[in-house]
């Protein structure tokens, strides 16, 4: 049978310790509870990093001094975030973290053994030493995540794109899996700013971006390149699926003329495929798909071409 114990808990501000040591030259200095030095260790300890994943890591070796368990899990739905660590099992106890009104997640501690209620009380006084490096933890990635979004369209703009495509090619290789890229670049652009103004040419460019997010799938990773340019990482995809999506993504933002002022502009995108060959490198395979680009546009463009 499973035990759950489950506790909403809204952790408060930490009250001062009862046993401050005095700063009093000389002065003998209390001996603290072993409760409040493991929290006073643990304050310091969660004050070295700001990766939410390495916090967790932290957090959990240094309770298990106190309370020993066997797995911690942390989830927050709102923020899309999962960390595991450790194993489940069938004791649990679960606590929903909140600083005054903003939800950071629920902590679950897993063990074999039920968890005694003076451990839990260990547990929450340490608690109370994880909110806020949590907090920080949170707002550090969220600034990390802003900071690789493209803000007209909100899709992966260029700073992670080198970094991921290296990895992803070198992924590929190792496992001996197929992989393509994209690369797309809207037709035309150019007129459609110079006749209808800049701000018709963003929405443009934020309608073509979420009808192609519309037909890839999640893993599929999206980036926009350049300035009406966006580049398509596909693993575990050959040149015959990249072709096949290309012409989908081709025909999602020809079917979609853009309403201005009762007009409906035809938008129109030229994309060129390339699919990893053995030997051959991130940048290169790029180069290809980019060369294909070229050869589509100078094919009448609104077309897919394959790289040489
Ligand atoms: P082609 O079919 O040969 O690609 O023609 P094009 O007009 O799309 O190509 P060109 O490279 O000459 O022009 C790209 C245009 O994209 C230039 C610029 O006005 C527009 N553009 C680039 N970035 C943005 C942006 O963020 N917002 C808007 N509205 N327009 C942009
Ligand atoms: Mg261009
Ligand atoms: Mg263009």
């Amino acid at each position: 049978m499973q035990s759950t114990q489950t506790m909403e808990a809204v952790i408060p501000l930490r009250r001062p310790p009862a046993h401050t040591p005095s700063l009093t030259p000389g002065a003998a200095t209390p001996a603290r509870p072993a409760s409040e030095e493991a929290a006073w260790r643990m304050t310091q300890l969660l004050q070295t990093t700001l990766e939410l994943r390495a916090l967790l890591e932290l957090f959990a070796r240094e309770l298990a001094t106190v309370v020993p368990h066997d797995g911690l899990g942390y989830r927050c739905r709102e923020r899309a975030l999962e960390v595991n660590l450790g194993r489940r099992a069938r004791h649990r106890c679960t606590y929903r973290l909140v600083i005054g009104q903003e939800g950071l997640g629920e902590l679950t501690l897993y063990r074999r053994r039920r968890f005694a209620p003076g451990e839990l009380v260990h547990l929450e006084n340490l608690l109370c030493a994880l909110v806020y490096p949590l907090r920080n933890a949170l707002t550090y990635l969220e600034a990390l995540r802003a900071a690789h979004k493209d803000p007209l369209t909100g899709v992966n703009n260029r700073s992670t794109f080198g970094a991921t495509l290296e990895r992803e090619v070198e992924l590929a290789r190792r496992h001996g899996t197929p992989f393509s890229l994209l690369v797309m670049d809207l037709d035309r652009f150019k007129a459609i700013n110079d006749r209808y103004g800049h701000a018709v040419g963003d929405q443009a460019l934020r309608a073509v971006a979420a009808a192609i997010t519309r037909v890839v799938r999640r893993t599929d990773m999206l980036f926009r390149y350049g300035g009406e340019e966006f580049v398509l990482l596909l693993s575990n995809t050959g040149e015959g699926g990249a072709l096949l999506l290309a012409e989908r993504i081709r025909r999602a933002v020809a079917r979609r003329p853009l309403e201005v002022e009762g007009l409906r502009l035809p938008v129109t995108v030229s994309i060129g495929v390339a699919s990893l060959r053995p030997g051959e490198d991130g940048p290169a395979l790029f180069a290809r798909a980019d060369q294909a680009v070229y050869a589509a546009k100078a094919g009448g463009r609104n077309r897919v071409c394959p790289a040489p």
